[in-house]
């Protein structure tokens, strides 16, 4: 479903993005890990052309992300991202939170996008909350209504870069176990975070970057009984 293939970027003199190749099929579950710098923002940003690349290629469903306009809004929907610092919209209510996108982007009427919205924010455990505005709500449940919007545009894959990060210990788990669901409903997810349990039980493969390179792509269970790069011993041996 996601494909890169020797894909490099720099920013200025630093490369940023080493020959990266990467294969995401569908329902896959892919988490990557790796120190501060070593380009897991960077990579997610690229997949959805938040990032621009200077070598090598980035598909989707075998196809060249597009450039520009149009096209470039229905990437972002299909391949839908979620960050650390959750993105709402201030000034709207969650539930214009939850059905702008779709009205702009997927042509949907209002009424059958807040149908599609309310259904969402039923299933991450928000229904009531429809009416307020995010800053009437915990971080955690502000986490939730942008993975609602993301899959409000029935996203062929989703970006999590490192969502649980900005959080408060005791709101981590209702935005994972929001997570842990769509990954069990078959979700192609690519999720970088710092979160070892997400990864335990969720991941079907662990991505291990550092200094812009994949250093290495196995599943949990080998990843973490039998890291075979220093590099990754020594990440290791510092977070767990
Ligand atoms: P973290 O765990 O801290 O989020 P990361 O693995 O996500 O790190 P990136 O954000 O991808 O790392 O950044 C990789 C490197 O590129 C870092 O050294 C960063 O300072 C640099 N970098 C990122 N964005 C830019 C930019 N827009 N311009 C210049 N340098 C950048
Ligand atoms: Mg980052």
């Amino acid at each position: 479903l996601i494909e890169l293939r020797d894909v490099n970027k720099h920013f200025g003199q630093l490369h940023v993005l080493q020959d990266i190749n990467l294969t995401v099929g569908r329902g896959e579950v892919v988490v990557v890990i790796g120190p501060s710098g070593s380009g897991k923002s960077t990579l997610c940003r690229a997949i959805n052309r938040l990032e621009t690349i200077e070598s090598g290629q980035i598909t989707i469903d075998g196809r060249p992300l597009p450039e520009e306009g149009k096209l470039l809004a229905k990437l972002r929907a299909d391949v839908g991202m979620v960050f650390q610092s959750f993105n709402l919209f201030a000034h709207k209510t969650v539930l214009a939170n939850v059905s702008l996108a779709q009205i702009k982007v997927r042509g949907r009427k209002k009424e059958e996008a807040e149908r599609r919205s309310r259904e969402l924010l039923d299933r991450v455990g928000l229904a009531d909350q429809a009416d307020k505005f995010p800053a009437q709500l915990s971080g955690g449940q502000q986490q939730r209504v942008a993975i609602a919007r993301a899959l409000a545009m029935n996203p062929k894959a989703l970006l999590f870069d490192e969502p649980t990060s900005a959080l408060d210990p005791e709101m981590i788990n209702e935005v994972l176990e929001v997570m842990q669901q769509l990954a069990r409903d078959g979700m192609t997810m690519v999720v970088v975070t710092h979160e070892m349990g997400f990864a335990r039980s969720a991941a079907n493969r662990v991505v291990f970057m550092s200094d812009g390179r994949i250093i290495e792509d196995r599943t949990p269970e080998d990843f973490f009984t039998n890291p075979e790069s220093d590099r990754a011993k020594d990440f290791l041996s510092k977070i767990l």
